[in-house]
């Protein structure tokens, strides 16, 4: 695990809930900025940066353009709270339809339960250790993601997995018959992780790639997962939607309520097939047009 980091952040504290119109704007004005994550809360929004100057930049485009009348801005390193990490000791198996997400601790007891199910039923267990990469099913986007690949059929499909974490949505592809997957992050540790649930469920039709999607060696796919966030997914809509083949399905996911309307709109040589809600969590089920 890598040690305690901070993320640069930009905090606009304002004085009383935003508007819907507000809101837009906002999103508009973060569409000029370098910020890979948006949390919105009672008290204001966080946008999350990579770079400390990436975050100086945006304070300045966002003064600009006039935020510093509607709201205190300041800017902070906020410690990492470690979404992969958090209280993993006791993590439970998190059931999605017909796959289960598992730490490895519970597999056993798992499997000897599941014995009792009619074959028919019985859901594929999917054996992630929950130390490095963010995908364990304790996250509402990944399960959401799960749901939506479950809506579809995948028999025989090529995968490419943007942001794949742990691994878990490309495993799970080639659990339910995709011929192969292709899953990239460029985060080094989500890799290792990735090449330790890959080893562990015994799928070696996934592929892993330390890199990000501006990647120019990425071939298009019938079948393309991104589970970034919403900043990202609209930045990188042209790209991503590049990566999938006419006719192919996205399934998206990593942005809120407050989000959706946003993104979709960015995925605009996209149909909506089905949209998936769990708390203020959303992901998309999109088909490229022909
Ligand atoms: N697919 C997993 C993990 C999602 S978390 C799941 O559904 O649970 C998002 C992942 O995207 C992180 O591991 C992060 O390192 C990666 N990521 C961030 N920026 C990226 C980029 N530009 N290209 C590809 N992956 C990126």
């Amino acid at each position: 695990m890598s040690p305690a980091r901070t993320w640069p952040v930009l905090r606009l504290e304002l004085a009383g809930p935003l508007t819907d119109a507000d809101r837009d704007r906002l999103l508009m004005d973060v569409d000029d900025t370098a910020s890979i994550g948006l949390e919105e809360d009672a008290g204001g929004v966080s946008l999350y940066f990579l770079q400390p100057r990436e975050r100086d930049a945006a304070h300045e485009t966002l003064t600009g353009a006039g935020w510093d009348t509607h709201a205190t801005l300041t800017v902070l390193d906020v410690p990492d709270d470690g979404w992969a990490a958090k209280s993993q000791a006791d993590l439970p198996a998190v059931r999605v339809g017909r796959i289960v997400v598992s730490p490895p601790w519970d597999v056993a007891r798992l499997r000897a339960d599941l014995q009792g199910l009619p074959e028919a039923e019985r859901p594929d267990v999917i054996e992630i250790e929950p130390s490095t990469g963010f995908g364990t099913g304790h996250h509402q986007s990944t399960r959401l993601c799960l749901q939506a690949l479950q809506h579809i059929d995948v028999a025989g499909l090529d995968v490419l997995d943007l942001g794949t974490g742990s691994g878990v949505l490309a495993i799970a592809a080639v659990r339910r018959g995709a011929r192969a997957a292709v899953a990239i992050d460029p985060d080094q540790d989500a890799i290792d992780a990735a090449t330790d649930s890959v080893a562990r469920n015994r799928t070696p039709a996934v592929s892993l790639r330390t890199t990000g999607l501006a990647d120019p060696t990425l071939q298009p796919a019938p079948l393309v997962f991104a589970n970034l966030t919403g900043v990202l997914l609209r930045r990188e809509a042209a790209r991503i939607q590049g990566l999938v083949v006419p006719g192919g399905r996205a399934i998206l996911s990593g942005f809120t309520t407050d989000e959706a309307t946003w993104v979709q709109q960015a995925f605009e040589a996209c149909d909506l097939e089905e949209r998936f809600d769990e708390e203020s969590w959303v992901a998309f089920l999109l088909r490229r047009r022909r």
